[in-house]
């Protein structure tokens, strides 16, 4: 079954593909029991739901949503929503598989979850984006819930939306849940440090990496790929570690100048404009070229499938540190270990926004809450713990940090479903 899988692989390349390919080669390394690989290759639950929405203009479009929870053998699952034109429930599994590993890589008590509507929320109303969101909650109300599966914002979702997701829960049992979601506004219980923890983390990362192959952040030039929530906020996190930006882009294009842009302002030109092309100043790029300009540390923060093999070859980052999940593709990270790139792979180097809605969680359930300087130090603490465990693995075994992340997380949740046996 898996040879038959495989041969496809290399035709279509989706991220289910990519997540099942990166595994198998994983499961060969380690040993892996082949019933608990069989398991693994598997989602336990896959939700796809289809509800109306009333628009604007009174007519009524039924939207196709999904939820699905990978592996939850360490403990509730856990993942973001994201919605988008392109969303399928083939990218919801990849992305809830990449969770499980993600939470066991870190070492929270999480299993892997993921969500997606299909929906072009650029062209949506506030008030369609909020009958689209209570609706689509109400249908996951039967698998979601603080115990069982708790969602987080990404791809075009916001601490907005998931208030709206806190809110329709909450009504719909008759009393306040906030911690059905993580990622919510400080005002119903999200929590300090949220907003920023993603790219905060990366950043941590990013540090370790740099001290353990002699890279000063001070004047490491850094180009971003994604300028939302985890691209934006990783510019300026590493701005002030002392890098110069010299290349940033979003789904409109890229912009570039050698000597350096103001992460800020490019920012406020995006909140103006709607995008981050057209910045004064700055020679515009392909979201292509912008991959290729050489640098000391790329950020890829959009999507999936950004490098692959057609472009990995032209990758001059000496540090390419996934913010996005799913960026590269297993042919692309061969070529770039080759070629001497240290890749940090996106469920260690974006780790740490499910790690502060890890701690958004405890302080929901605890209804006690903590100051930024407690999550921030917090945080590092564990990215810093979970950058040393991978790094180790990586040089003892030879092997390319992903790989090496993969083996710590695969082995984590193994011994989780070992421990726990089959039921009945
Ligand atoms: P976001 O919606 O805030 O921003 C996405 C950005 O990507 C936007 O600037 C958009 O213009 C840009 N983009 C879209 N398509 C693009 C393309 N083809 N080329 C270049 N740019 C493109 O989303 P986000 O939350 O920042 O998520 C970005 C990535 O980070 C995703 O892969 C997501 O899964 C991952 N991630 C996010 C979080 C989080 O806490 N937000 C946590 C872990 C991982």
């Amino acid at each position: 079954m898996i040879t038959a899988e495989k041969k496809t692989e290399k035709k279509t390349n989706s991220a289910w593909e990519v997540a099942l390919e990166q595994l198998d080669i994983v499961a060969k390394k380690i040993n892996l029991d082949p019933n608990i690989h069989e398991i693994l290759r598997n989602c336990k639950r896959e939700l796809t739901v289809r509800f109306p929405v009333k628009m604007d203009d009174e007519s009524i479009k039924v939207f196709t949503g999904y939820r699905v929870q990978h592996n939850m053998a360490r403990g509730p699952a856990k993942g973001g929503i994201r919605y988008h034109p392109d969303a399928s429930l083939d990218e919801v599994k990849a992305l809830s598989m990449w969770m499980t590993w993600k939470c066991a890589v870190v070492g929270i008590p999480y299993g892997g979850a993921k969500g997606g509507v299909i929906c072009n929320p650029k062209e949506m109303s506030k008030g369609e984006l909020e009958r689209l969101t209570r609706r689509y909650a109400s249908e996951l109300m039967i698998i979601i819930g603080p115990e069982k599966d708790i969602p987080a914002p990404d791809v075009y979702t916001n601490p907005q939306v998931m208030a709206w997701i806190m809110d329709t829960f909450s009504m719909n049992k008759g009393y306040s849940v906030p911690g059905v979601v993580t990622g919510k506004p400080l005002s119903i219980g999200g929590s300090e440090g949220r907003n920023e923890a993603t790219a905060r983390g990366c950043v941590y990362v990013i540090s370790e990496a740099a001290k353990n192959t002699g890279l000063n952040l001070k004047g490491a030039t850094v180009v971003v790929q994604g300028y939302g929530n985890a691209g934006s906020i990783a510019a300026l996190l590493l701005k002030k570690e002392g890098c110069k930006i010299i290349g940033i882009s979003d789904s409109k294009g890229g912009i570039y100048n050698p000597d350096g842009l103001d992460p800020d302002k490019v920012l406020r030109h995006k909140e103006e404009t709607g995008s981050v092309v057209g910045f004064a100043g700055a020679k515009i790029l392909t979201n292509e070229e912008i991959l290729e300009i050489p640098c000391d540390i790329l950020v890829p923060a959009a999507l999936e499938n950004q490098i692959t093999k057609k472009n990995a070859d032209k990758i001059k980052a000496k540090i390419v540190a996934e913010a996005a999940n799913g960026p590269t593709t297993p042919e692309a990270d061969a070529i770039m270990y080759k070629n001497g790139v240290l890749v940090l792979p996106d469920i260690l180097a974006n780790a740490g926004g499910v790690t502060v809605s890890y701690f958004e969680w405890v302080q929901d359930l605890q209804a006690n809450f903590w100051n930024e300087a407690e999550v921030n130090a917090k945080l590092k603490e564990i990215m810093t713990k979970a950058f040393k465990n991978v790094w180790d693995i990586a040089q003892k075994h030879k092997e390319n940090m992903r790989t090496a992340a993969y083996m710590l997380a695969v082995n984590r949740v193994a011994e989780a479903i070992n421990i726990r046996g089959i039921y009945p």
